[in-house]
């Protein structure tokens, strides 16, 4: 979406050639009317699919979540981060290695908010290995809902979790693909 590939380009500030910091209008400060402009987008690509709930990771999947939830007029929930691997059974729980803080770290979502019979988009700001969908989807399966696809920001295509997804059958719609990205600058998937 050229879209948010110009605001990419403009706005975006790669670190290491690893991490890609969009902190003035995704992360940090956060421009809702353009999270509103790039819900509509996936509007469009889901159209026809039913959706029941969004379901993303605090923190940094809430706002994109927010307004994919208004935009489809169904509820967000979201992943909440747990410290310990001690977690009770009015959860379903998932553990996710972090790629930005290279540790491992536990979330979890009420048993009262995925329920059989939901069919589930599953959202956040950047996809990079994967580990964070997987965990959502271990959840979804968990809790008997369907996982109807997956509504991502910002994709970073030379790492394989995108890809891997796709293979398994999940409809992944990233509304930017990096295909690489470094000092000489960012490119995208055409
Ligand atoms: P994955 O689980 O797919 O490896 O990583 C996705 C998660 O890591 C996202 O929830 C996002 O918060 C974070 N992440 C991965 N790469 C980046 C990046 O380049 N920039 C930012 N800001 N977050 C990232």
């Amino acid at each position: 979406m050229k879209l948010l590939e110009d605001r990419i380009l403009s706005d975006g500030e790669v670190i290491d050639g690893k991490i890609l910091k969009v902190s003035n209008f995704l992360n940090h400060q956060i421009d809702v009317a353009f999270l509103d402009q790039l819900a509509q987008e996936w509007v469009r690509r889901f159209s026809g699919v039913k959706i029941t709930k969004i379901l993303t990771i605090e923190s940094s999947g809430i706002a994109i979540g927010t307004s994919l939830a208004r935009a489809f007029g169904v509820p967000l929930v979201f992943a909440k981060k747990h410290q310990t691997s001690n977690v009770n059974e009015d959860v379903y729980s998932a553990e996710i290695f972090s790629f930005t803080h290279g540790i491992s770290y536990h979330v979890v979502v009420s048993k009262k908010y995925i329920l059989p019979g939901d069919s589930v988009l599953l959202a956040d700001d950047f996809l990079a290995n994967g580990k964070a969908l997987q965990g959502l989807i271990k959840i979804c399966n968990e809790g008997g809902a369907q996982v109807v696809g997956a509504a991502i920001a910002i994709e970073k295509g030379f790492q394989n979790g995108g890809d891997e997804l796709r293979k398994s059958g999940v409809k992944v719609e990233s509304l930017a693909i990096i295909d690489k990205m470094d000092s000489d600058g960012i490119k995208f998937r055409d």
